[in-house]
């Protein structure tokens, strides 16, 4: 009798396990390949999930085993290679495999509907170019297109990719002249069409881009560390036209920015149409074909931000993330990875090189650089012929102040647009002002649902919390006792935006945030006049900090460093020192030198000094060192077990019979801190604490934790909390 196999299937459900099933009485195993999608029964309901392994024997009776549907894909969706990073990220992240692996499909895979045609509309030159070239005698913006697109080779141009290089009336003449045909074609790979580079490299760049080059077909760590201008960008372009040389393809990595296009544009021009865009505002039809074009390696090069990890991505031959530092790189709920961290990982199981490049390395990263585990590569010097910005700090004590702005300061932006050069001021909170009191009884903006403020936002007449989103109409009189004495307190960029405005009526003023970026166009067209105007005006959140090159600004103003100086989160001071550098190298990057002045209470605060004479490196320094004294990450290693309910009393109950468990099951390798009540306990309507549990060995945490995660699928009392492990945890919010 021949043995029966079995399929271990992974079901999106929070459970840390996969669940063995028998294929359905017309099919063997075998119809169901690993990798490929299937419909299962689990308790009243039906479930989708994925094919993880065959096996002989099942880890239930056989006489309790439950028939599949039969099979949905012919085909795995999820190759071997994949799934088993899948499955590896999981078990270190301690997170139910079911829910990661359904986490790397998209959103209409993740129900059993067939897969979308990959057919796309292509543009196909009629005849020979030279021929039509010919024909359009002088025409010479046609003539270039049609050589443009005789370069692609004989597959003719992807009609997204050709309207982005072209005019449509450009187009339309080629199309009418009926030297150019549109036809639906089956799935071509892109093809890489090498451009001309328009800088030489200087000799940073050059060594860092022959460090990587020598060890491209295998797996080795790199950390770009480049200040900001340095051209860090131009290193993961030529290294990307290398691996696309040999055939392989190229993963980038970004923070999440709404405003991505510059970067992709420089990636576009250089590496063709290959290059593949993936972010939150693509439909999920979009996205879908994305996915699919990345998985079976029809798209070449790919740009997007955290979830982009997730993605099945077919001969990969090299990963890039840029700003490693940047913490938009943690999930921060359900599957809580870092897809910095998860790239390293994957680059080793793809045998390729990983490049994570910063101006303001994370102290992770420096450690691992520290420990032989990455190579560091430098570039100290910003490429081309711009200067590095002078920082200074501005003492606000005993200083007259206005609209939160220094005396001293405002002379200083008046003096530089008087120049006809641009100024940046930047401020981390958005909205009006983070307060409305009462002066009459003390009311104050309080959020019904949270530990926190609603935000005043005056142009949109509402409060607002910006924790849990709930609003309500700015109010006119006291909602407590009825007068009309209400007061914003505090600053925010909306009101910068209009003190600024009043103070320096004649200039062009741009506001970037979060609240402006949502008017995506509109921001994007303020953006070009700025690039287009002399003196200007720049205000906004971190948001103005990531990427962008403002060659005419000079002047970048830090209203308030003070709030990273003492908080209560080990890292904020580390946030900030990567801010401020950020936001510093704003300035001065084109020809014209920049300075930076960063105003605060606190001058002689030790951090701040050291950044601003010494330079993140130094700080850098003294930062890893202050963690190895108090023994933090990255020294040793964090877990977060964070708990919420209704009421305090059953999360704080929930979490002291762990830490007691806990205590019990483990020995001195694994310590517990707490439990505590969260920071902000209260958050949309629910309380909230955690236990930190800290190791100095990895392999005794994750020990401890494969047992933690089974003593928490079976505890009752698991279940009358919401809980999560956060591995590495980002923050202890
Ligand atoms: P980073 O990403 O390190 O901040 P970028 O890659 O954006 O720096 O480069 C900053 C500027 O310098 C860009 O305008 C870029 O075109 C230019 N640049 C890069 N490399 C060179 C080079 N070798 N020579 C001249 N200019 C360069
Ligand atoms: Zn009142
Ligand atoms: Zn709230």
């Amino acid at each position: 009798m021949s043995q029966t196999t079995y399929l271990r299937v992974a079901i999106p459900v929070p459970l840390p396990k996969a669940f063995d099933y028998l294929p359905d009485q017309r099919f063997t195993a075998a119809a169901y390949p690993v990798g490929a999608r299937v419909l299962v029964p689990f308790g009243r309901t039906q479930k989708l999930g994925v094919v993880l392994e065959h096996v002989q024997s099942a880890d239930v009776s056989s006489d309790k085993l439950k028939h599949v549907e039969p099979p949905i894909d012919s085909e795995a969706l999820l190759d071997q290679t994949h799934l088993a990073f899948l499955r590896w990220a999981a078990s270190y992240y301690h997170h139910p495999v079911g829910e990661v692996v359904t986490a790397a499909l998209p959103l209409r895979l993740r129900k059993a509907n067939a897969p979308l045609p990959l057919a796309e509309q292509r543009y196909f030159l009629a005849a020979e170019s030279v021929g039509i070239v010919e024909q359009l005698g002088r025409a010479h913006k046609q003539r270039e297109l049609v050589e443009w697109i005789a370069a692609h080779g004989d597959h003719g141009v992807e009609q997204t990719t050709l309207k982005q290089h072209a005019g449509s009336a450009l187009i339309k003449k080629l199309v009418d002249a009926q030297h150019l045909l549109l036809k639906e074609s089956a799935p071509i790979k892109s093809e890489y069409v090498p451009q001309r580079s328009p800088h030489q490299l200087n000799e940073e760049q050059q060594a860092a881009v022959d460090a990587v080059a020598q060890q491209l077909n295998q797996y080795a760590a790199f950390l770009l560390q480049g200040v900001t201008g340095s051209g860090k960008t131009e290193v993961y372009l030529r290294l990307a036209e290398q691996v696309l040389a040999h055939n392989k393809n190229v993963m980038i990595l970004v923070p999440e920015i709404a405003l991505t296009p510059q970067l992709q544009q420089r990636f576009a021009e250089r590496l063709g149409e290959g290059v593949l865009l993936m972010h939150s505002g693509m439909k999920d039809t979009e996205r879908e074909i994305a996915w699919q074009r990345l998985r079976l390696g029809l798209a070449r090069v790919v740009l997007g931000t955290r979830s982009l990890m997730l993605n099945p991505m077919a001969e990969l031959g090299l990963i890039v993330v840029d700003e490693e530092h940047d913490p938009s790189f943690k999930q921060q709920e359900g599957f809580r990875y870092s897809a910095r961290d998860l790239a390293v990982v994957r680059a080793s199981r793809a045998k390729c090189p990983v490049v994570l490049g910063s101006a303001t390395p994370s102290l992770e990263s420096l450690r691992n650089v520290e420990q032989g585990r990455y190579q560091r590569l430098l570039l100290n010097q910003r490429a081309g012929s711009s200067k590095p910005p002078s920082m200074h700090l501005v003492d606000l004590r005993d200083q007259p102040v206005q609209n939160g702005l220094a005396l001293p300061v405002i002379d200083e932006i008046q003096a530089t647009l008087n120049k006809g050069e641009q100024v940046m001021v930047f401020l981390n909170r958005r909205g009006f002002a983070p307060v409305l009191a009462c002066y009459s009884c003390g009311w104050t903006s309080d959020c019904p649902r949270c530990d926190a403020r609603q935000t005043v936002h005056q142009a949109a007449h509402r409060l607002w919390c910006h924790h849990c989103g709930s609003q309500q109409a700015l109010p006119q009189k006291c909602p407590s006792c009825g007068e009309h004495d209400l007061h914003p307190l505090g600053q925010g960029t909306e009101q910068l935006d209009q003190s600024l405005q009043a103070r320096f009526n004649d200039i062009p003023l741009v506001r970037v945030d979060r609240d402006a970026a949502a008017k995506r166009g509109a921001l994007e067209k303020l953006l070009d006049s700025v690039h287009q105007a002399d003196a200007a005006l720049l205000v906004g959140t971190q948001m103005l900090a990531k990427g962008h090159h403002f060659p005419k600004v000079t002047l970048v103003v830090v209203l308030d460093a003070d709030s990273g100086l003492f908080s209560a989160d080990y890292r904020a001071t580390e946030r900030m020192a990567q801010l401020l550098m950020q936001v510093a190298g704003r300035a001065g990057r084109g020809e014209l030198p920049g300075r930076v002045l960063i105003q605060t209470r606190y001058p002689d605060h030790l951090l701040l000094q050291t950044l601003v004479n010494h330079g993140y490196e130094a700080f850098a320094q003294a930062a890893l060192q202050e963690r190895l004294e108090a023994d933090y990450p990255p020294i040793s290693h964090h877990v977060l077990l964070r708990a919420e309910a209704n009421k305090m009393d059953p999360t704080m109950q929930f979490l002291n019979k762990v830490t007691q468990w806990g205590k019990a099951h483990t020995d001195q390798s694994v310590s517990f801190w707490g439990p505590v009540p969260a920071p902000m306990t209260r958050r949309i309507g629910r309380y909230r604490g955690h236990l930190l549990i800290q190791s100095s060995s990895r392999e005794a945490l994750h020990g401890f934790l494969s047992q933690l995660e089974m003593y928490l699928a079976e505890s009752k009392l698991a279940r009358s909390v919401r809980w999560s492990l956060d591995v590495d945890p980002a923050d202890h919010f």
